[in-house]
């Protein structure tokens, strides 16, 4: 079979390639094998402000910009709904976090996002001696749903292959590639953590931070907003809420660990005073890099094989922007942000 892209990982990223290419009419053939959990587990969040200092996340609003009509299509595509717009209520701590609120408030790129009058607290189970600040134009993507959906309608269309791609295999030839019994123009790797078994771009200091997450059932505390003060909650429906997450930057599994979860609720029960029972926890590891930069671009030896990654603690609002610009750069020579690009690494590339 004769096709444009081979990719491998179908995740938020593998997930926002394959959009961009199907507008554009290429073909595609994905690999996956489930090796990697972190689209899966994922809190599903998008906010372009920093919450802990307060900061405009990096081209935050120019990526919502892209990612909500996205989410959209993909809405109108599996008759599904996946984004739940909803307001997030920070907790402060102190005189001095409310100081800095108001400061922030008068950003110009944080401005649409923060509302200025701090709130009064008036759920008696959430603990807020400081009040709260309420930030808009945040909300949910379901990506578990959505990455579900997303592979059913691949694999039933015959072009998702539910196995490990075995780089092995791969054979770099001089006009195109060929892999088993299928040639292609190109072979985009969106591998998440999974790219340290990936000899081509392993260089790479894709450094993985683990994460875990519960789910409670709180039916007491009735709340619609997402509320962040330690760890973040949010309500699912039914009286459930996800309430995470950790970070752990040495262990690399996708396994829910004893400690993750009693760090977890040892910091819920700062933020909440009502009865609740876990009824979940989940694990995985999230992509990120030591600059906080997605990976994107051309191996130096092989342009042919390309990279996807990188994507941090926030690929569900960065992964829409990336995958036009990815594509833009492989079929129209569109410069990449030398931010975002690998070859920012170079130095770390050895023959
Ligand atoms: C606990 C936690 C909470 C998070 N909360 C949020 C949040 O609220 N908001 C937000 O925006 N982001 C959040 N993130 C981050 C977000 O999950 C990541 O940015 C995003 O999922 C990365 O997507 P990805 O497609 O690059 O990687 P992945 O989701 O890891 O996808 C890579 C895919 O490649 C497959 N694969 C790997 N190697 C191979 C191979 N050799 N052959 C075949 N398939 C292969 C894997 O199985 C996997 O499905 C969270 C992450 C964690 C862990």
């Amino acid at each position: 079979m004769k096709i444009d892209y081979l990719i491998v990982g179908l995740g938020l990223a593998g997930i926002a390639l394959v959009e961009e290419l199907s507008r554009r009419e290429l073909s595609f053939l994905v690999f996956e094998d489930e090796s990697q959990t972190s689209s899966l587990v994922a809190g599903g969040m998008y906010n372009p402000v920093v919450l802990k200092r307060f900061n405009p996340v990096w081209k935050g609003a120019e990526q919502l910009q892209v990612a909500l009509p996205h989410y959209k299509r993909l809405e109108a595509k599996f008759r599904a709904a996946y984004d739940r717009q909803m307001d997030i209520l920070r907790i402060f701590k102190s005189i001095e976090e409310q100081n800095n609120w108001y400061e922030a408030c008068d950003k110009p790129r944080l401005k649409p996002f923060l509302e200025p009058a701090i709130e009064d607290n008036r759920n008696e189970d959430i603990k807020a001696d400081f009040r709260l600040g309420r930030v808009k134009g945040t909300g949910r993507v379901k990506v578990r749903e959505l990455v579900n959906d997303y592979r059913a309608y691949l694999e039933s269309h015959g072009r998702l292959i539910r196995e490990s791609f075995s780089y092995d295999k791969l054979e770099v030839l001089e006009k195109e590639l060929k892999y088993k019994d299928h040639l292609a123009k190109r072979i985009v790797f969106c591998e998440g953590n999974g790219l340290s078994d990936n000899p081509y771009f392993n260089w790479l200091p894709l450094e993985g931070t683990k994460g875990e997450l519960i789910t409670i059932h709180a039916p007491g505390l009735k709340l619609k907003e997402v509320v962040k003060s330690a760890v973040f909650v949010m309500p699912l429906g039914n009286d459930l809420y996800k309430i995470g997450a950790t970070f752990n930057w040495s262990d690399k599994t996708n396994l829910p660990t004893e400690q993750g979860r009693e760090e977890l609720l040892e910091k819920l029960k700062t933020v909440i005073s009502c009865d609740f029972e876990v009824r979940e926890h989940e694990a995985g590891v999230r992509p990120t890099t030591p600059d906080r930069r997605p990976l994107l671009g051309k191996h130096p030896d092989h342009p042919r094989l390309t990279l996807f990654n990188g994507l941090g603690t926030r690929g569900v609002m960065s992964s829409p922007l990336l995958a036009q610009q990815l594509v833009e750069h492989l079929e129209n020579q569109a410069e990449l942000d030398p931010e975002i690009d690998i070859s920012r690494f170079r130095r770390f590339y050895q023959v």
